[in-house]
């Protein structure tokens, strides 16, 4: 990077929005190993064995059966799903269990006692505080967009005091300048855009279309997205019609920002080139 281009970079700034969970981090396994545990548990007080050997996609057919039908989305409460894995181990299919948890209909079915379920809720939620890992490329690809002088502003829908946490635990503090908890829509994002004084260059970074990438475009942001390993089912016709820039690594992350920048500052160039024929 030039010494005009860096200075450049200081007056005016990109700025980098980035989601967190499955972006930076990998909270999917830490889920992943919760919900083994809890199909394990539920397993044992129920006194039955699953006959699949694909133990994960068995709890996640039902997780997202119960995401899909209530308006917390993915933060159900977990006791839906203990209480819907013992009616599917019992022969029940994903979606009759989903609705029979859902209207707390589940008396009479050979489940399991409020006592157990209430116990298998609480070790996975003492298992879901366990500090995930970072994803790859996340360490050297943040100390670059800081080397390159942007502005890093990290956004959760859930609570940031968790997020600022995990991010100390991870040795990634120093390259986040700000968080921001919120709920991410449009309108979010226009106003973090307002906030943020019309920077030259805005970036939101995510794995998710349909909360990170879509919003963000609509609100006039260059978007990075970076598919995570669990892809909710609500997500897949997104797909088809996503725009915007694609990478499989957050390795990828500060030679786009530049190439953004280039690609940004050319246009601010033609521009003015265009203002000036006119006189
Ligand atoms: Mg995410």
């Amino acid at each position: 990077m030039s010494e005009l281009q860096a200075k450049r970079n200081q007056q005016n700034p990109p700025i980098v929005f980035l989601d967190a969970d499955n972006t930076l981090w990998d909270t999917d396994k830490v889920f992943a190993d919760a919900q083994l545990v809890l199909l394990s548990a539920v397993e044992k007080a129920c006194d039955k064995k699953l006959e699949r050997t694909d133990r994960l996609a068995f709890v996640r057919s039902i997780d997202q059966e119960l995401a899909s039908r209530h308006h917390l989305g993915l933060r159900y409460p977990p006791r839906l799903l203990i209480a819907s894995l013992a009616m599917m181990l019992d022969g029940m299919s994903a979606k009759e269990s989903a609705r029979k948890a859902w209207a707390g209909n589940v008396g009479g079915v050979p489940a399991l006692a409020e006592t157990e379920n209430a116990n298998i809720q609480q070790r996975y939620f003492a298992d879901l505080t366990s500090t995930p890992a970072l994803l790859p490329g996340v360490q050297d690809g943040l100390s670059e967009l800081k080397k390159n002088g942007a502005t890093t502003i990290v956004l959760t829908e859930g609570k940031k005091e968790r997020v600022v946490q995990t991010a100390k635990a991870l040795g990634i503090v120093q390259f986040i300048d700000k968080y921001v908890e919120a709920k991410k829509d449009r309108r979010f994002f226009e106003r973090m855009l307002r906030f943020a004084g019309s920077p030259r260059l805005a970036i939101m970074i995510g794995d998710q279309l349909t909360k990170d990438i879509l919003p963000a475009a609509r609100a006039g942001m260059k978007t990075i997205y970076i598919p995570g390993r669990f892809v909710p089912s609500w997500e897949e016709k997104e797909r088809k019609v996503e725009s915007g820039i694609r990478l499989t690594s957050f390795s990828d992350v500060p030679n786009t920002v530049r190439q953004l920048l280039s690609e940004n500052r050319s246009d601010c160039d033609a521009k003015i080139l265009r203002k000036a024929a006119q006189f």
